[in-house]
């Protein structure tokens, strides 16, 4: 048989060395004995073999490591794009530069949004409630700000998560988990989700009701997943975007879930809507 040739980098000539290290010890009667390692000398390097190899599972526990950070790193980043539930695809392109403005409210309320955004990145934290008819622009400006929020933070450890969600698709997806067994979006995903994220988007509040405008209230079911929610979001940032007065609000869901979605709020309200009374709503 012929014998395999090493290349000579892959030579290597192992010796016992006449010394020992005296750094490895082990329990006995409750006392650490110290139990010397013969050295061996590795390529003319004198070494101790445990040392060494202590040495090389500690460094690839910190490759681990990095690569364990950096890997929920990404998922922290991809929960915008992962978990988010929108009813309009184009929102997902929604950035702050492609907002269209036609009215000078519009760039006033962008330019809000923008300084909101500023303040949010310098860690404030307070709920904003974009409030206007349909088509101002209200989830556009809000998914730009998780956007700008999401990449603000890309290496902060642990970076912060955003979540965009419909409130109608959500409760659609929640009820239909109820018959479809295989569905991961049951009711304790969502709540538990949207109680954890650090920036949380719930778009077109209300709609879920179907009953925008007729007095109708929400269910107790919607009612007692957004108190949930909201109870645990105490310290935390949500953007609620909504078709309704703040009066319907009331009038839709209990009182008490109404003053956690507006508490320490800024608004951002649409003129076409020509509804100032959010702003009187006293708390
Ligand atoms: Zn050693």
């Amino acid at each position: 048989m012929q014998k395999i040739k090493l290349p000579n980098n892959l030579q290597t000539t192992i010796n016992f060395h006449s010394s020992y290290c005296e750094l490895h010890t082990f329990r006995k009667n409750g006392q650490d004995v110290v139990k010397p390692v013969q050295r061996m000398v590795i390529d003319g390097e004198v070494v101790c073999p445990r040392c060494r190899k202590e040495a090389q599972e500690k460094k690839l526990e910190q490759v681990e490591n990095t690569k364990f950070k950096q890997l929920e790193q990404l998922r922290r980043y991809n929960t915008l794009y992962k978990e988010s539930h929108v009813s309009d695809a184009t929102i997902l392109t929604a950035t702050f530069e492609n907002y269209t403005t036609e009215c000078e409210e519009q760039g006033i309320n962008l330019n809000s949004m923008k300084r909101y955004c500023e303040q949010f990145k310098e860690g404030s934290v307070f709920n904003i409630i974009l409030q206007g008819n349909p088509g101002a622009g209200k989830s556009h400006l809000a998914y730009a700000m998780l956007q700008e929020l999401n990449n603000h933070d890309r290496d902060a450890v642990p970076k912060k998560t955003c979540l965009f969600v419909s409130v109608d698709e959500m409760i659609r997806l929640i009820k239909d988990s109820f018959s479809n067994k295989d569905s991961k979006y049951t009711e304790h995903y969502f709540t538990d989700l949207l109680s954890n994220v650090d920036y949380l988007v719930l778009d077109d509040l209300g709609a879920e009701t179907g009953a925008i405008d007729t007095g109708k209230s929400a269910t107790n079911f919607v009612q007692s997943i957004l108190y949930g929610v909201m109870n645990a979001r105490q310290d935390k940032v949500t953007i609620s975007t909504t078709n309704l007065s703040g009066k319907s609000l009331f009038n839709m869901y209990d009182k008490k879930l109404v003053s956690r979605l507006l508490r320490n709020p800024q608004y951002v309200i649409f003129k076409d809507t020509k509804d100032k009374r959010m702003e009187q709503i006293p708390f």
